[in-house]
């Protein structure tokens, strides 16, 4: 397991302020993975923008708080389209249930939640917007767990711990009379709730492409989570496509770790990272990527999900 690093998903209804949200931890917390010095990356990737002409505009974000790495995968706030939630909800252990403190929970809300219970994932309720007014937190937060009984979340999943606050003003509190003025509290619920990712470090490399991102650069990123073992940079792996017998060899050009809204070169994916590899000729959603050593294993059984093995 690697201690250092938590993925995570938000489930939000349109407009309870996940942006907000987001652009405040990153704000509070690091973007930078590495300890490098900051400045110097900084340069870095403005001469390589100005270079290429390059934005790697990453649909996941990752924050940095204290020594962990928060991944922060993105979760479609619109209804499902071809499975997008589900692909979503398997590279994660835990989500922010994020709702508006005067709104409530509302239909995609519940949509996302049902899933994410379904995979057994850690929730950790967020009531956001307390400063709004009219708004009832306590009310809301009432709202929520009947909601979570009507979805048969399991005791721990209803044990959810909640955190009430402003994402627009940056604080978040454990408590509503508390009088917390930043975000701490929710880094810290985030950290002691949410486990380190399940993944096999001592094991060849495998991983299942759960997104596409894009580059003018490098061209099609697959995007996933390391369930097993370590790629580096130079490495030649197998990808086991989904919906055929074919496989093909790749040799692995580039390996990108989010880091902020954007991400960050790397030199090895560690398991249990999210990352983004390109050097592909053809990859799609569904492949397998793996090493030598377990490219006869057919696609994606035998490591099957993470969350659901872990039950
Ligand atoms: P998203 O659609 O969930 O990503 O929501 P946004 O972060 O874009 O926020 C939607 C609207 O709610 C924007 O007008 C925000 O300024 C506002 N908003 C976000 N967070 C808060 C908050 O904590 N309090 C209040 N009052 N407004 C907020």
């Amino acid at each position: 397991m690697n201690q250092n690093i938590r993925n995570i998903a938000i489930i939000a209804h349109v407009d309870h302020g996940k942006t907000t949200l987001v652009d405040k931890l990153l704000q509070a917390g690091g973007v930078y993975r590495a300890n490098q010095q900051v400045e110097e990356r900084a340069m870095d990737s403005m001469d390589l923008e100005r270079e290429k002409g390059i934005t790697i505009k990453a649909k996941n974000t990752a924050v940095r708080w204290k020594d962990k790495i928060i991944n922060i995968v993105d979760t479609p706030g619109h209804a499902d389209f071809g499975g997008e939630v589900e692909r979503a909800l398997r590279m994660v252990d835990g989500v922010l249930l994020l709702v508006d403190a005067y709104d409530g929970p509302q239909a995609q809300t519940r949509f996302v939640l049902r899933k994410a219970l379904q995979h057994g994932l850690k929730v950790i309720i967020v009531i956001n917007k307390i400063d709004r007014e009219n708004a009832n937190p306590q009310k809301m937060y009432d709202q929520v767990l009947e909601l979570l009984l009507e979805l048969n979340a399991n005791e721990e999943q209803f044990d959810a711990p909640v955190v009430y606050g402003s994402g627009r003003d940056g604080y978040m509190k454990r408590k509503l009379t508390d009088e917390n003025k930043d975000m701490t509290p929710l880094f810290d619920v985030i950290l002691d709730h949410v486990p380190p990712p399940f993944a096999r470090p001592n094991q060849p490399f495998h991983m299942l492409v759960s997104n596409i991102d894009w580059s003018d650069y490098v061209g099609r990123i697959a995007v996933g989570k390391i369930l097993a073992g370590k790629v580096n940079l130079g490495d030649t792996i197998w990808v086991l496509r989904h919906h055929s017998e074919a496989k093909a060899r790749a040799k692995i050009t580039k390996i990108f770790e989010y880091a902020g809204l954007g991400t960050e070169d790397a030199i090895t994916g560690v398991a249990g990272d999210i990352v983004g590899l390109s050097g592909f000729e053809d990859v799609d959603i569904g492949d397998t990527l793996a090493a030598e050593e377990n490219a006869h294993r057919l696609p994606f059984t035998d490591i099957d999900p993470p969350t659901l093995e872990m039950q």
